[in-house]
């Protein structure tokens, strides 16, 4: 149970990064075949745009999924992420806060960033 929320939390600080470099990978090839093979350059975009669109909704999804499993070791005083006790905590937008990994979180199961550190 921790160790599918801690794949899903690494998955998704990842993910944009990997989707990114994936289309800018898929328009260095499109731009080799714009010489090559004119059509392939025309269908690698469009099927650019199509991988885009899933890979928004599936980017989606997994977050939903995180902070579904989150609220709901989180109501339970468990820490999703550590299986530590967590402790209610009226900071801000903070509601649950985990002295163990020092992770804080909101109502919503997202991770609430550090103070310095980049949201
Ligand atoms: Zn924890």
């Amino acid at each position: 149970m921790m160790g599918l929320y801690r794949t899903l939390r690494s998955f998704n600080q990842g993910y944009m990064l990997t989707v990114m470099w994936l289309l800018i990978t898929a328009m260095v090839i499109a731009i080799f075949f714009m010489f090559v093979h004119p059509f392939g350059t025309i269908l690698l975009f469009w099927l650019g745009l199509i991988v885009l669109g899933l890979a928004y909704l599936a980017g989606k999804l997994s977050i939903v999924m995180q902070r579904r499993m989150a609220r709901r070791n989180l109501t339970a005083g468990r820490c999703p992420a550590c299986g530590g006790t967590v402790a209610h905590a009226a900071r801000g937008d903070v509601q649950w806060a985990c002295p163990k990994c020092d992770l804080d979180f909101l109502p919503t199961g997202a991770e609430s960033p550090r103070e310095g550190e980049p949201a």
